[in-house]
């Protein structure tokens, strides 16, 4: 492994997001070479603070996400339509009335589909 690959890696490894092979390909480098040993307890110990501070901000008031939820009922949250060009076909995820405010619909040619309700 290189510098620079391991260099790539460090950052998935500090946040315990790499596959354990290359976790344990990332430490054979690491162990030979000061400089990317440097870098990952750098990287470590900035995580390790990071995850301290936002463990020290206060939580939302409560009531807020249902406050939220009352806001958005209706709204469009997202949709992303490829055009009916393109065998009319579009996916859209919205907010609905109906308690749960996710919803998703799959449009072919016309027809809809639900493919997502949470
Ligand atoms: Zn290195």
């Amino acid at each position: 492994m290189t510098c620079d690959q391991a260099r790539e890696l460090v950052p998935f490894y500090a946040a315990r997001s790499l596959p354990e092979f290359e976790g344990a390909a990332l430490i054979a480098h690491v162990v030979g070479c000061e400089s990317c040993q440097k870098d990952l307890v750098e990287t470590m110990r900035l995580g390790h603070e990071l995850r301290r501070a936002f463990a020290a901000v206060p939580g939302l008031p409560e009531g807020t996400w249902l406050s939220v939820v009352a806001n958005t009922v209706g709204a469009p949250l997202l949709r992303v339509d490829l055009g009916d060009d393109l065998a009319g076909f579009s996916v859209d995820v919205g907010a609905v009335r109906s308690g749960v405010p996710i919803t998703g619909r799959l449009s072919v040619l016309g027809r809809e589909v639900p493919i997502l309700r949470i």
